[in-house]
């Protein structure tokens, strides 16, 4: 039987809002088996569940709100959360957005690892994909099928020569999501980034926090972290997205030029129809879930005895 996990014990940081430019203060708690995952926004006592039914907004990102209370870019830590196979977990932040970070999940997929993983006694449970369930509209479109484990692939086209007919494959059974996926940052073209901030838009944006393009490649000084970084962020925000069906999804999903619109359409979609799927507890591990930070290099570790 593979159990339900949560965080070991609490653990915290502070980080820039990539809309407000506010430094913002984010909590991550243990939580009970059969929480999912849950948003607190902690100046408002007020919690928001990381579901599909919370989404209230998906331009630039994923919101999610309960009443007038929204939390904006979840889509980052859900995917960590997701990543690591975390089931359960308080999510606080004391403002309308979670921290941005360097852009990627790799901050909370570190945050996660030092706080630990701890199993409860209980079954994992899955939402395991029966049938195929689509949405498209024009030239974009994603879908959601049957398949043993979970994997992700997605085409990125874009007219820009980083980005155009650039495909990418991942089974997360095989390959580990926190080095593969996890540290692709988010990014936006420099006269986007321009307009957005005119508009009193992700000021906190910089090339701290984002891949920043011109019309030729990469602004920023160190490059990319990966040849296609840009097409491994939509998969880091698919998985993400995904998990706010609730439930790990085992199945395969494929997209071409979706973003979080469409993906908070399938999952709505595929929730909606209940001859697509099944919530079953899981018998063996779906995925390669890194619970270690990544091991130091032998000439460190050999000094540390
Ligand atoms: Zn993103």
């Amino acid at each position: 039987m593979v159990k339900q996990r949560t965080l070991d014990h609490s653990i915290r940081c502070s980080g820039i809002g990539l809309h407000s430019g506010r430094k913002l203060e984010l909590v991550l708690h243990p939580a009970e088996v059969d929480t999912g995952i849950m948003f607190v926004r902690s100046d408002l006592g007020v919690e928001i569940k990381g579901h599909v039914s919370s989404v209230v907004d998906t331009r630039l990102c994923t919101t999610i709100g309960n009443g007038d209370a929204t939390i904006s870019t979840v889509e980052h830590i859900m995917s960590a959360l997701a990543g690591l196979g975390i089931d359960n977990a308080r999510i606080e932040v004391n403002g309308a957005e979670i921290p941005v970070m360097d852009g990627s999940a790799s901050p909370f997929v570190f945050l996660i690892q030092c706080a630990g993983i701890a199993e409860q006694e209980k079954p994992k449970k899955v939402l395991r994909v029966l049938k195929r369930v689509s949405i498209e509209d024009e030239e974009k479109s994603c879908a959601l099928y049957p398949a043993s484990g979970f994997r992700v692939s997605y085409l990125l086209d874009y007219p820009h020569p980083l980005l155009s007919n650039c495909k990418v494959n991942f089974d997360f059974s095989r390959q580990g999501y926190a080095r593969e996926v996890g540290r692709a940052r988010t990014f936006g073209f420099i006269h986007e980034v321009e307009a957005l901030q005119k508009a009193g838009l992700a000021l906190g944006g910089s090339m701290d926090n984002a891949v920043v393009l011109d019309k030729y490649g990469v602004l920023n000084s160190g490059g990319l972290r990966y040849a296609d970084e840009c097409a491994r962020h939509k998969v880091l925000d698919t998985v993400g997205d995904l998990f706010l069906a609730g439930l790990p999804i085992v199945g395969a999903f494929e997209g071409e030029r979706s973003g979080h619109a469409m993906n908070c359409q399938l999952v709505s979609a595929l929730l909606a129809d209940e001859s697509a799927w099944v919530i079953e507890e899981l018998a063996a591990p779906i995925a390669d879930e890194a619970t270690q930070p990544e091991a130091m290099p032998a000439s460190v570790t050999g000094m540390m005895h």
